[in-house]
C-alpha cells in the first residue's frame, strides 16, 4: 500500500526553486532513502513533506488523503513525524522532558511510560543520562535524542534527515542498526542520507536526488551496484 505520495512537487525559496517537479513514493512497511549531494535538494523535500515549508506547485498525499495544504502538526497528528537535520532537540529540557514533548501530538499521553521504556531499550545510553540537559548532551546522544522524540509520537512515517550526521564510525553503525528495528518493528522510513553506502544498504528503495530533481530510482542493492552512483557517492570507480 502507498502510503506518502508525492506528485511534480515543486518548493521554492523566494526566487531559488529547490525542488523541482518531485515525484516518489514510499510504501507501506519500506525503507526508503533520498541520496544526493549538498545542496540536492534532500532537506527541503523533508521540510515539504513534514508541512514546514509549502510546496509551490504540485501535491501531497499520505495514507489516502491529499495533506499538501495541512499545518504541519496536524500532519504530526496524521502520523508523520520528523527527526530534523541539526538535531533540533530543546537543549533546556532533560532527556525526559524533551521525549514528552515528543507525545504532545498524541491524544493518549497520559501513560507515556511504555514508549519511554522502548525509546530506552533503543536508545539505553539516553536511560543512563535521562535528568541530563539536553544541551549538554554530545554530538551522537543529541541524534539518539532526537530520533527518540520523533518515535515519542507513534508515528506511522518517520522522516529521518541525515541520522549520521557528524557521528563517530561506532554511532553510525548504531543508528543504522537502529533504524532497520525501528522499521522491522512496523514504522515505514523515510531517510536523507549523505552516507550513501550505509543508506542504499539498509533501503528497500532509494532516490537519486541532483539538483532538485530525481534522476534515479531502483532498490538499494540495484542503486549499491550501479556504476555512476559508485563513482559519485560512493567514492569507488
Ligand atoms: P545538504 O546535504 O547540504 O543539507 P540538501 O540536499 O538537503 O543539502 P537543501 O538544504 O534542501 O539541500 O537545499 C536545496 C537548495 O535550496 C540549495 O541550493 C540551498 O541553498 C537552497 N536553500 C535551502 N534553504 C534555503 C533558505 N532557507 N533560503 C534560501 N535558499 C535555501
Amino acid at each position: 500500500m502507498t502510503l506518502l505520495e508525492l506528485s511534480d512537487v515543486s518548493v521554492h525559496y523566494g526566487r531559488i526553486q529547490a525542488v523541482s517537479g518531485l515525484t516518489l513514493t514510499v510504501n507501506e512497511g519500506e525503507i526508503v532513502t533520498l541520496i544526493g549531494a549538498n545542496g540536492a535538494g534532500k532537506s527541503t523535500t523533508m521540510r515539504a513533506i513534514s508541512g514546514i515549508r509549502p510546496v509551490s506547485s504540485g501535491s501531497i498525499r499520505f495514507d489516502g488523503e491529499d495533506i499538501t495544504k495541512l499545518r504541519a502538526d496536524l500532519r504530526v497528528v496524521r502520523g508523520i513525524s520528523q527527526a530534523p537535520e541539526g538535531r533540533g532537540i530543546f537543549p533546556g529540557m532533560t532527556i525526559l522532558e524533551n521525549l514528552d514533548m515528543g507525545a504532545y501530538a498524541r491524544k493518549d499521553r497520559k501513560n507515556l511510560e511504555p514508549e519511554i521504556e522502548h525509546v530506552f531499550e533503543l536508545f539505553p545510553r539516553l536511560k543512563e543520562r535521562k535528568s541530563q540537559m539536553g544541551g549538554t548532551l554530545s554530538g551522537g546522544e543529541q541524534q539518539m535524542l532526537a530520533i527518540g522524540r520523533a518515535l515519542m509520537a507513534k508515528p506511522r512515517l518517520l522522516l529521518l534527515d541525515e541520522p549520521s550526521m557528524g557521528l563517530a564510525p561506532q554511532f553510525i553503525q548504531q543508528i543504522f542498526r537502529i533504524i532497520t528495528e525501528i522499521n522491522k518493528e512496523g514504522t515505514t522510513v523515510l531517510l536523507v542520507e549523505q552516507n550513501a553506502q550505509q543508506a542504499l544498504s539498509r533501503a528497500h528503495r532509494a532516490y537519486v536526488l541532483e539538483t532538485g530533481e530525481i534522476t534515479k530510482t531502483g532498490t538499494g542493492r540495484e542503486l549499491l551496484a550501479d556504476d555512476s552512483i559508485k563513482e559519485a557517492y560512493l567514492g569507488v570507480g
